[in-house]
């Protein structure tokens, strides 16, 4: 993988097109509750970039194979996540290094920016995130996890009533807690 870094002094006022190949395993999940746990295929990368006055204007667009974990049964499903994004990029003057470059949306964080390189993976990696539905279902009528045995729904039947007596029961519940 060759470096996944933009310098933000090369873009000028000319649309620059830059494409990247993010391979299968470029994804590190966010701790155990990270929704997205990988990609299926290799994800490529088209991002353009142009100055428009005093703001460096970041294109992109997004399609492919995540892998991503059901909030209900908790199993991984193949999740399309299509996506185009404009980030706004504004440079304000500095005194002598000349331009910094900030973000001009004040929620959003920095974390692609890196003095005045631009973090490909980290850019791609925060428009997934945003590109997330507000639940994340393997399917609309996913049947999720038996609250007591925590047998799975979809493929499987509960099993609370068999195994109400058995500790292996006692020692899921606490568990869930
Ligand atoms: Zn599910
Ligand atoms: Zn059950």
């Amino acid at each position: 993988m060759g470096p996944m870094i933009i310098n933000l002094r090369d873009i000028s006022e000319n649309y620059r097109a830059y494409d990247f190949q993010l391979e299968k395993d470029w994804w590190h999940p966010d701790g155990p509750g990270d929704q997205i746990r990988g990609f299926s295929r290799p994800l490529s990368v088209r991002l353009g970039l142009y100055k428009a006055g005093e703001k460096i204007v970041v294109e992109g667009s997004l399609s492919e194979g995540a892998l991503a974990r059901c909030d209900r049964c908790l199993e991984l499903y193949p999740l399309d996540l299509s996506s185009n994004f404009k980030v706004f990029l504004a440079s304000t003057p500095s005194g002598e290094d000349g331009e910094e470059i900030e973000l001009t949306e004040e929620d959003m964080e920095l974390d692609f920016i890196k003095g005045e390189e631009l973090d490909v993976a980290e850019i791609i990696r925060q428009q997934i995130y945003l590109a997330l539905p507000m639940k994340s279902l393997c399917s609309e009528g996913c049947l999720g996890l038996c609250p007591g045995c925590g047998a799975n729904l979809n493929v499987e039947k509960c099993r609370c009533k068999e195994c109400a007596g058995h500790p292996a029961f006692s020692k899921l519940r606490e568990l869930k807690i």
